[in-house]
């Protein structure tokens, strides 16, 4: 074993409070006393916390940390942190290192900057951060990182993190009903439980640093198609290149010491694109670790002259980066409700689990579409290379089956080995071929646990999953309702599952999600097929899905249309940003350069000329510089007057972006792509994509 390996298991969770440290280094009363704030949901006492904040302190200090910060999720989607160092003024002019139970729960912060979605009116602009006990602090850089939920004074949550524990309460809730008809008494809480593996691109600093799009807006925002694009899928889980290898090598000593269980690495489809996934833990670690993660490949890239890529479309032509989302609900008693048992009892269980996702999916598909809504999005979903815009689920062969048969009531035959009959509260066990990973669906069913595939990579996951906890909530407490009032339990269950899975079968799809044929069947079949983020983004604000939010507690009615609003102006910043970083980038660098080029050209034909050599090859190059040269600024010129009149209205400047900017910023991209494939190459101004992909990290 080496000296590394022999160390991970002290390395690991290094640097995080976690747990066992509180088991180690508070009373046993005070460790108690967390342990059922955690467990029951209730605030610490001030006591409890000055102590935890007590000894908090201590261990950062030892760890040489100096400050301390309340470490938020923003409605930005990224973290937020303010520092303030621990000392105190002790007289004398000396100091001491001070950090009370008060300053651990709760913090204050002038939020005027963070988007509010219209929540806070300016003259309230403060923000309030509060310990959320259930994640464990850390320490990041000298500072102990306290996770905190964000909300302003009338406590309407203003972050990402108050609604994803909101809704894990909601389906834990309702899903204990669920266990208590099926006769489990144990059972306490039902956790919504998530790994999410995180897609990234890493490329030379050097170069990174010569490309003004990817720098302001982290993609290029022009770029002809390299000679050698991903075709030969020789990328694709190759061998690790030792650059790369020595970053991912940092990288998993940095999460680790954070406790992010960081499990596999390999290369993806795309040159120089990677895939880290970390093994599952509940959803509010899993959404921490995540943005930990971001920010850790970031951090560690710089450390190796590399840059990390975290947008989701950083080159055209090339493959996307996406984040796959995998939810499941398992009891405090470590019992998976998605994995099919082995008894009759353990399988209708599962079968209702079941249902409920089926139905909730097709119920809210417009919604859990709207979580993934960004501009960056937009390039990947139905670009063939990352889901459609349709919502469906794929099920895999047999359960596909299974859920035919209990639909037609008919005998289920397994493989033509052996016929079973269906009922539910007879139902056989249920064999599970889960080796099909079909890599085109949106959320495919992957044995024990949902895939949800159309999750951008810059995106918080945040979003998804409070969706996913809150329609599940949704769908097993009514479920509930009516199965709590029954006389026959076996008798309704049955009737209420093939009930349900006729309504909704609609949604269930394990063909080729990348296929034509799909759209138009998914059509017939009456799923929303929400193309861009315009199309998607008013699925926020539609009574139903307002009204699923509002009667679980998870936002209030205005908390949901800060989210939407947030997005729409989202929409319009990036666009609008976007477009001018490609004037920008037009008029300073690229249109200067082709026609110092042109140029060069027609004095080429001249001198070829002028000796009584006829100038073939000279004039036709000139004469295709000089057109695309012209067709590029006038295509340029066009986006900077449209870009002068967006509509100040927030709906209509959003709709004005998808439609006008951004089919002008196309026509842009589409001739200067076009330039640069017939101008030499020690001509062209910057970085190339063969030189941003290929070069030999
Ligand atoms: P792959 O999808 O590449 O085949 P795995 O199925 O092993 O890989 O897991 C992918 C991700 O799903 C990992 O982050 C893993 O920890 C997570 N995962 C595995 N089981 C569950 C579960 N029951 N609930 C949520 N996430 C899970
Ligand atoms: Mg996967």
């Amino acid at each position: 074993m080496s000296k590394e390996s022999r160390r991970l298991p002290d390395l690991f969770g290094s640097m995080v409070f976690d747990e066992e440290t509180m088991k180690d280094r508070l009373s046993p009363s005070c460790y108690k006393a967390w342990k059922k704030s955690v467990s029951d949901s209730i605030p610490l006492d001030i006591s409890t916390a000055n102590e935890i904040a007590e000894a908090m302190k201590q261990w950062a200090v030892e760890k040489g940390a100096t400050h301390y910060t309340h470490w938020f999720q923003p409605m930005t989607g990224v973290t937020a942190e303010k520092h303030d160092s621990f000392i105190q003024p002790a007289g004398g002019g000396r100091v001491v290192m001070e950090f009370s139970g008060k300053e651990l729960v709760r913090g204050e912060s002038d939020a005027s900057s963070f988007p509010s979605g219209g929540l806070r009116a300016t003259f309230e602009a403060r923000g309030y951060t509060a310990w959320d006990p259930t994640s464990f602090a850390f320490i990041k850089e000298k500072s102990l990182c306290i996770p905190t939920i964000f909300c302003s004074y009338s406590g309407h949550a203003l972050d990402k993190k108050m609604p994803l524990l909101r809704s894990m309460d909601a389906v834990s809730k309702e899903a204990v009903r669920i266990l208590r008809l099926f006769g489990n008494n144990t059972a306490k809480r039902v956790i919504a439980q998530v790994g999410s593996e995180q897609e990234y691109f890493l490329i030379d600093k050097e170069l990174y640093k010569q490309r003004e799009d990817l720098i302001m807006t982290g993609r290029t925002l022009i770029g002809a198609k390299p000679p050698r694009g991903q075709e030969l899928e020789d990328h694709y889980y190759g061998a690790i290149r030792p650059r790369v290898q020595s970053y991912m090598q940092d990288l998993d000593n940095e999460l680790w010491k954070l406790g992010v269980l960081s499990k596999t690495k390999h290369n993806e489809v795309a040159p120089s694109q990677h895939e880290m996934a970390p093994i599952f833990t509940d959803a509010n670690m899993a959404c921490d670790q995540n943005q930990i993660t971001m920010e850790m490949m970031k951090k560690v890239a710089d450390r190796h002259g590399l840059v990390c890529l975290l947008h989701e479309k950083p080159f055209a032509g090339v493959n996307g980066s996406g984040k796959h989302d995998n939810w499941s609900l398992g009891t405090d008693t470590g019992e998976n409700l998605f994995k099919p048992g082995s008894t009759p009892r353990e399988n209708a269980q599962f079968l209702l689990f079941l249902t409920a996702f089926i139905k909730g999916v097709d119920e809210y598909q417009d919604m859990l579409r709207a979580t993934v809504a960004t501009p960056g999005n937009d390039h990947r979903l139905g670009a063939q290379e990352a889901p459609p815009a349709v919502v469906s689920i794929f099920m895999g062969e047999e359960l596909s089956a299974v859920i035919e048969s209990i639909i037609d009531d008919t005998a289920y035959t397994n493989a033509g080995k052996r016929t079973l009959a269906i009922g539910v509260d007879t139902m056989p066990p249920i064999p599970m071929d889960n080796t099909d990973r079909n890599r085109t669906s949106p959320m495919a069913f992957t044995g024990n646990k949902f895939e949800f595939r159309m999750v951008g990579s810059s995106l918080s996951i945040s979003g998804p999953n409070i969706v996913l906890n809150t329609m599940m909530a949704e769908e097993l407490g009514r479920f509930a309702d009516e199965l709590e009032k029954s006389d026959d339990f076996h008798h309704d269950l049955n009737a209420l599952i093939r009930r349900e899975l006729t309504a909704h079968k609609r949604i269930i799809f394990d063909g080729n999600g990348y296929d034509e044929a799909w759209i138009e069947e998914a059509k017939r079949r009456g799923l929303c097929n929400n193309i861009s983020t315009v199309d998607a983004l008013p699925a926020y604000i539609t009574d139903k899905n307002i009204e699923l939010f509002t009667s679980h507690s998870i936002y209030t009615r205005d908390e949901v249309y800060a989210r939407y609003n947030i997005h729409v102006e989202n929409y319009t910043a990036t666009i609008s940003m976007e477009a001018r970083t490609l004037i920008d980038m037009l008029r300073k660098e690229i249109l200067p350069a082709v026609s110092r080029y042109g140029s060069t050209l027609c004095r080429g034909v001249e001198k070829r000329k002028a000796l009584g050599f006829p100038a073939k090859y000279e004039e036709m190059n000139a004469l295709n510089n000089c057109m695309l040269t012209d067709c590029l600024s006038d295509a340029c010129d066009k986006l900077e007057k449209d870009l002068r009149i967006v509509p100040s209205d927030p709906e209509e400047a959003m709709r004005y972006c998808h439609t006008v900017i951004v089919p002008d910023m196309n026509e842009c991209r589409s001739f200067a792509d076009e330039l640069e494939s017939i101008t030499a190459r020690d001509a062209w101004p910057i970085p190339v994509y063969s030189d941003l992909l290929f070069s030999e990290i």
